[in-house]
């Protein structure tokens, strides 16, 4: 489970495929619009979120398990013109948006820009109320996937996702095990105002960022064991985990402002937040990040302390962790939370050992 496979890097360039995408740019050129055109999956950060993490589609889902397709789709088309509530995903969202915008005033040509696509296996009479809703909070998301109901792994590898959230944990597991960043998100009830100018996305560190290798020595072997590991191998950088090509991302845009002297007005701000603590186990971490050349604004290690009373107060759009118990804190305390179900910590509840459901077919 340690190992997960690299995200594939982009292709080089193929021919066939550069002239489709110069003949769709020529096209798209003539239509004279004001409306951005999509960036190429190639140059953009490409986040695909599901339907029922950007909308609140509890009522609807409600409709569908109690009376069945038939009657949620008319549902659906009985209210299209009713815009659907804001879902977990959505604040996170908005805030790629406003990022975006900040990218395009400094660089009026670049395809290196935030892209959401929208992933839903809602049949396509829904998509209706979908694209009404999106325009109604004038969000920009030009890409659909309608999977229906199969694996979106395959969109998601044709679209170079750096990240993709939803509801399904299968399928999120799915998509990690194939390589690809993901998380579930779970509804959560949050009064915390969040920055309308500032993308703020905290991350733990172990089985998230980096790889599980310290964690199943603390799981296994007890702290003191772990404290020696760390120490032993504090010049030897940590594996990457499942979310460290979505830092990746991060930077790379962060960069685009530093290069235009923006540093202290970036809208992007990044957050490690992990259990470890700084002097017996922290270095190693630091280390990591510096040989990864990758930068994050703040650390905190909390050496155990409970994450939610901190992440209040950064009041991230996103925070990511792999152990549930993390989550659920953090939740409690209103931090919209996305759980990596990726390492040794699925196998355990406050650190004990639990039973594993029997793996689906
Ligand atoms: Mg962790």
């Amino acid at each position: 489970m340690s190992e997960i496979k690299l995200t594939e890097s982009a292709p080089t360039e193929d021919n066939g495929e550069e002239k489709d995408w110069a003949a769709a740019k020529a096209h798209f050129d003539n239509l004279k619009t004001k409306i951005p055109r999509p960036p190429k999956p190639r140059y953009a950060v490409t986040i695909a979120v599901s339907s029922r993490t950007l909308f609140n589609m509890v009522k609807e889902r409600k409709v569908y398990e109690d009376e069945g397709l038939e009657k949620y789709v008319a549902y659906q088309m009985e209210h299209e013109s009713e815009p659907l509530m804001p879902g977990v995903a959505f604040p996170f969202v908005q805030a790629l948006m406003n990022v975006n915008s900040r990218l395009r005033q400094l660089y009026p040509d670049s395809e290196e820009l935030f892209d959401i696509v929208l992933m839903t296996n809602n049949h396509a009479q829904v998509g209706v109320r979908l694209i009404n809703s999106i325009n109604h909070y004038d969000l920009t998301i030009e890409r659909f996937c309608m999977t229906g109901g199969e694996s979106p792994i395959g969109y998601l590898k044709a679209y170079m996702t750096n990240l993709y959230l939803s509801k399904n944990s299968d399928k999120v597991m799915e998509a990690i095990e194939e390589g690809i960043a993901a998380a579930t998100m779970f509804a959560v009830d949050t009064d915390n105002e969040l920055s309308k100018t500032q993308l703020r996305v905290a991350f733990d560190g172990d089985a998230v960022l980096f790889s599980d290798e310290s964690e199943i020595i603390v799981k296994q072997h007890g702290l003191d064991t772990f404290f020696d590991h760390e120490k032993e191998f504090v010049n030897k950088p940590l594996a990457q985990g499942p979310l460290k090509c979505f830092l990746e991302a991060l930077g790379k845009l962060q960069r685009k402002f530093i290069a235009k002297n923006e540093r202290l007005n970036c809208p992007i701000r990044t957050f490690l937040v992990t259990a470890r603590s700084a002097a017996s186990c922290g270095a190693r971490v630091l280390k990591t990040l510096r040989s990864w050349g990758l930068e994050i604004d703040e650390a905190l290690f909390l050496a155990g302390a409970p994450k939610g009373p901190l992440l209040e107060k950064i009041k991230p759009h996103i925070f990511f962790d792999d152990q549930m118990f993390h989550i659920e804190g953090a939740q409690q305390m209103g931090t919209i939370s996305a759980h990596v179900p990726y390492g040794i910590g699925q196998k355990y509840h406050k650190g004990k050992l639990i039973e594993q459901p029997p793996k689906k077919e």
